[in-house]
């Protein structure tokens, strides 16, 4: 006899959706210098600089920055002769430091003059980015634009069509527009101009392939700066072409609004399969590093369980039962403690990236939080025993006590990795 289904707990109900991400949307795979973007490569993190490009020095050293902190390709303006000048020297000084990133060319407007003026620029260059608002003028737009394909040609290079919302091509905005004048039911504006930015990069790179640059050598952008406008953008980008594409918000803003931003409409389309490579496009902060936007494109990939780059730190937000502000201090030095080894972990403990840490303020959540973690710690909450409990993989192993505990943590954590990851390390 089978069982009456109970009146008082519900039955179960099938997930909206499957648990985690959607597989990748299928994109034809670039390559850009030694880095895979599209097909089954991971998503690439990128960035760009904002020094002035004729500074070989200066554009260097944040070009090396960016690459230590983990970008995998950058970007660099190339917007007058002594930039372009300064791109081969700039490719060989990091080449003599060991730093191995593909750099990316942007123009605008003048691309083709200055690809045609430094030969030795267009050779150094990894990849072209193209904006087909920008090209140019009038007639001049589609011999421009055909001269700067043809220079990717002649060198092998990928170009990045990049359309954007704040350089829209005028003329192509114009003719949508009458287009949409005809119609039974006219689009609103903002239908008709989103399509006019997609229109703008799917024309162009159908245009680039016809005037010979294979169709594996093409990545697509067409950036705006709302959060709802670039996921419609991104969905019917990604519904009408193949193309690897590179995804970002545009002018994203300062701060935690820039972060946010970027965050919630990047996290919808990574979500869905959409997006072969990030950038993260922060106004930093005055005196911030440039280097924030590369921790926030590898914090949103690592959250979102797509990649893994540095140990995650699980912390509670703290609350009326947090004594001091120890916990906070606990939980940074942790957070920076890893990612500061990682560099060196990443080549001599590999997998350590994928470790997680947790640092909780009191009794409440702490040791079942701490437990989930590899490696956790529940620090004691007001009118608690002056105590902290260590767990590592599930098991509490040591209670650390007195003036050293951050150390003391710290230490468990450098031992946790070398016994755990470490090339002749068996299962810790
Ligand atoms: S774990 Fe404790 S200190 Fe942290 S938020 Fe929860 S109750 Fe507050």
């Amino acid at each position: 006899m089978s069982a009456l289904p109970s009146p008082c707990i519900p039955e179960p109900v099938e997930p909206v959706a499957p648990f985690g991400p959607a597989p990748r949307r299928a994109t034809r795979q670039v390559r850009v210098g030694g880095v895979a973007v599209g097909g089954d490569a991971p998503v690439v993190v990128q960035s760009m600089t904002n020094t002035d490009t004729a500074d070989v020095a200066g554009t260097a050293r944040q070009i090396a920055a960016l690459w230590r902190a983990g970008s995998e390709l950058v970007r660099i303006t190339v917007n007058n002769p002594e930039s372009a000048a300064a791109v081969p020297r700039i490719v060989e000084r990091l080449a003599m430091q060991g730093v191995e990133v593909p750099i990316i060319g942007d123009f605008h407007y003048n691309g083709h003059q200055l690809l045609a003026g430094e030969p030795a620029c267009a050779e150094a260059l990894a990849k072209y980015r193209i904006n087909p608002g920008n090209v140019g003028f009038g007639k001049k737009k589609d011999l421009q634009f055909a001269q700067l394909i043809e220079f990717a040609v002649r060198y092998g290079k990928p170009v990045r069509i990049g359309a954007n919302w704040g350089s829209l091509d005028q003329a192509l905005a114009a003719t949508l527009m009458d287009e949409n004048a005809r119609r039974a039911e006219p689009w609103d504006a903002g239908r008709v101009l989103r399509e006019a930015l997609i229109r703008s990069a799917l024309d162009s790179a159908e245009r680039a392939v016809e005037l010979g640059l294979p169709r594996d050598r093409v990545v697509l952008s067409a950036k705006v700066s709302g959060v709802q406008e670039l996921i419609a953008v991104y969905r019917d980008l990604a519904r009408r072409s193949d193309f690897a594409l590179h995804l970002g918000l545009t002018e994203a803003g300062i701060g935690s609004k820039g972060i946010v931003a970027s965050s919630a409409a990047l996290s919808v389309l990574l979500q869905e399969g959409i997006g072969d490579t990030i950038r993260i496009s922060l106004t930093p902060e005055p005196g911030a590093p440039r280097t924030q936007e590369v921790v926030v494109a590898q914090e949103l990939l690592q959250t979102l369980g797509l990649r893994a780059f540095t140990p995650m730190v699980t912390a509670c937000p703290g609350c009326g039962r947090t004594t001091s502000e120890f916990f906070q201090e606990l939980a940074k030095v942790v957070q920076e403690h890893v990612r500061g080894k990682m560099p060196e972990w990443k080549i001599t403990r590999p997998g350590a990236e994928t470790m997680t840490l947790a640092v909780m303020g009191c009794v409440v959540n702490g040791p079942g939080e701490s437990r989930h973690a590899n490696i956790g710690i529940s620090l004691p909450g007001t009118g608690e025993a002056p105590s902290a409990p260590v767990f590592v993989d599930g098991e509490k192993t040591v209670t650390l006590r007195g003036e050293r505990i951050a150390q003391d943590f710290v230490a468990l954590i450098d031992d946790y990795v070398d016994r755990r990851y470490g090339r002749t390390a068996g299962p810790a």
